[in-house]
């Protein structure tokens, strides 16, 4: 009897990890098939840098996009914008049409978690999904990530010259204040955009904001903008005194400098 073919899939967040887990299994899968759950809120530079892996990949990136629309799934949920947790976002415009894109297929599911992370997955629990990790396999930790991405030629996602870091939509619940900061310097119509979901439920009256406790009107004055900054300034020299070796984009993207690094929507691999 033939035994079930197997597809392999290795799933894009958009972000470094995903992206150097790509190059590094193109030759030891050649069948792999590389997917993207576009919620069609992410940064433009995450778009250009999915565009320039699919050259250096020679293969086309799909993109499992949901059904229903981020702005369709809310009316939905009542206008509750999704949270650590609400995470209806994960769920319905990741996580759903990744199932729905494999049906029941048996599949090895490819995840560009670390070696020297210490994160779960927010992933399938379908019995006909199987996740990998070979970088956890392999013992590749962030200095390897680099490696691979310097010499691939495709480097990091270009939002992380401007402090970002991390792909997933621009609003996400799960990044830093700071990294509000940045977005309102540096997309401040996507800052104006993320703000205008912040409005009373029609209901009840009900307001729920990105940030647990703070708004974004209440984020953007500057001098509470200018604290945040002043806070992450000295929080980046302590996290430098204490290693001095580090790059800044390894201080940039390393939880020991913000105040809180909570898992962020790990079916994108961040
Ligand atoms: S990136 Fe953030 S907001 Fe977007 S789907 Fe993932 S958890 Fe939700």
């Amino acid at each position: 009897m033939m035994s079930e073919p197997i597809r392999h899939i290795l799933s894009l967040s958009g972000g470094k990890d995903s992206a150097a887990l790509a190059v590094y299994m193109r030759d030891e899968i050649p069948e792999m098939e590389y997917i993207f759950h576009d919620t069609d809120k992410e940064l433009p530079e995450t778009y250009e840098y999915l565009h320039r892996l699919e050259a250096i990949l020679g293969k086309p990136i799909t993109k499992t996009t949901a059904e229903r629309s981020f702005d369709n799934w809310l009316k939905i949920y009542g206008n509750m914008i999704p949270s650590n947790h609400r995470r209806w976002c994960t769920r319905m415009l990741k996580l759903k049409p990744f199932e729905r894109y494999i049906g029941e297929d048996k599949v090895f599911n490819y995840i560009g978690l670390r070696a020297d992370e210490d994160r779960t997955g927010y992933i399938s629990h379908k019995k006909n999904i199987t996740p990998i990790y070979p970088f956890q396999r392999d013992g590749k930790v962030l200095a390897d990530i680099h490696r691979i991405l310097e010499e691939s030629g495709l480097g990091l996602p270009k939002y992380t010259e401007w402090g970002r870091t991390r792909s997933g939509c621009f609003f996400c619940f799960y990044q830093q204040k700071i990294e509000w900061v940045r977005l309102k310097e540096h997309y401040p119509e996507l800052y104006e955009e993320a703000k205008a979901y912040e409005v009373p439920n029609p209901i009840n009256g009900n307001t729920f904001y990105w940030n647990d406790n703070e708004s974004l009107e209440q984020l953007e004055r500057p001098e509470r903008m200018a604290q945040i900054r002043e806070n992450w300034e000295v929080k980046r020299a302590r996290s430098r005194s204490q290693a001095p070796n580090q790059k800044l984009i390894q201080i940039l993207g390393n939880a020991e400098v913000e105040e809180e690094e909570p898992e962020g929507c790990l079916i994108c691999q961040l």
